[in-house]
């Protein structure tokens, strides 16, 4: 494609929808790729709008035409990119941002190895089960259903492997205060515009490339030694067992109100 194409991963609660739809605010030019499901939309979710939902036999029917230019089974369920939306972006000249797990980032990597990845990190576990929790319960109370803790267990359960892959990924943002997350992701889409395609940016534009820079995985070190430390991934000793504190009120009842992510 003629365009950029940007891949964002992270751990499910993370922020990373948010953080996309931020952006897509502030830029213009950059498209999202609506991929295809098999899990059931959530919440106010619109099919065709953040997922095309679709049954697992017209799914695996997919895969055999061709469809996807990547696919995975995550937390049970089938999500792709169809090729489509690499065709669809670099008709229209535009950029394009694909939200997918690891798995399917490294896959997209490997056949494009042009691509920019940015891996978005919680600040830690507690702030990630908040905000999964929130956004579960938010969801479960607009379809009058309780949040399924199972779902939950398992979407935290996979999140400290996922975040075993960040060293894949270009660039890391921690996610931690909303509005300086947006303006590093933003950011990094016009320094990538102005290396890539020599594309002027509007002001500011020392600044600019400075906060992109910060946001390197090479220059990240620093910064992300507490959010390892916190999901207990130290180096080259790999993983280690951690517990996401549950909180006692959460698990007795589903509308008591959780903690801020302050705390
Ligand atoms: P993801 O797409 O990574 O699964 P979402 O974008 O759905 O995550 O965000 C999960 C929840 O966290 C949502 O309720 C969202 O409003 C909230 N959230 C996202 N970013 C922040 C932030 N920086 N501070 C506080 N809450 C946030
Ligand atoms: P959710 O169910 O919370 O919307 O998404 C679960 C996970 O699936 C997230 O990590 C999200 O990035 C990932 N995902 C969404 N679409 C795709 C896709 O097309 N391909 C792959 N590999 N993962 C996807």
């Amino acid at each position: 494609m003629a365009g950029i194409l940007f891949i964002i991963s992270a751990p499910s609660g993370s922020g990373k929808s948010t953080l996309v739809r931020e952006l897509r605010k502030q830029v213009v030019g950059i498209d999202f790729s609506v991929s295809w499901t098999t899990r059931p939309p959530r919440g106010s979710e619109q099919n065709g709008l953040e997922y095309t939902f679709t049954t697992r036999e017209e799914f695996e029917r997919m895969i055999a035409a061709g469809v996807f230019l990547e696919h995975a089974e995550v937390f049970g369920h089938y999500y792709g990119t169809a090729r489509k939306s690499l065709e669809e972006a670099r008709l229209a000249g535009h950029d394009l941002m694909l939200d997918i797990d690891v798995q399917g980032a490294a896959k997209v990597r490997a056949k494009m190895p042009e691509a920019v990845s940015i891996f978005v990190m919680p600040p830690n576990p507690r702030v990630l089960r908040h905000r999964l929790f929130n956004r579960m319960r938010a969801d479960a109370m607009q379809s009058g259903v309780k949040v399924d803790k199972e779902e939950l267990r398992r979407r935290l359960g996979e999140a400290t492997k996922e975040i075993e892959n960040y060293r894949e990924y270009g660039y890391i943002l921690v996610n931690d205060m909303l509005d300086r997350a947006v303006a590093q992701l933003e950011a990094i889409v016009l320094a990538e515009r102005y290396y890539r395609n020599g594309e002027a940016i509007a002001y500011n534009s020392r600044r600019v490339l400075e906060v992109a820079a910060a946001c390197l995985q090479r220059n990240s070190q620093e910064r992300l030694k507490p959010v390892l430390e916190a999901f207990r991934i130290m180096g080259s000793t790999g993983q280690q067992q951690l517990n996401f504190e549950e909180d006692s009120d959460e698990e007795d009842s589903d509308s008591d109100e959780e903690n801020s992510d302050d705390d």
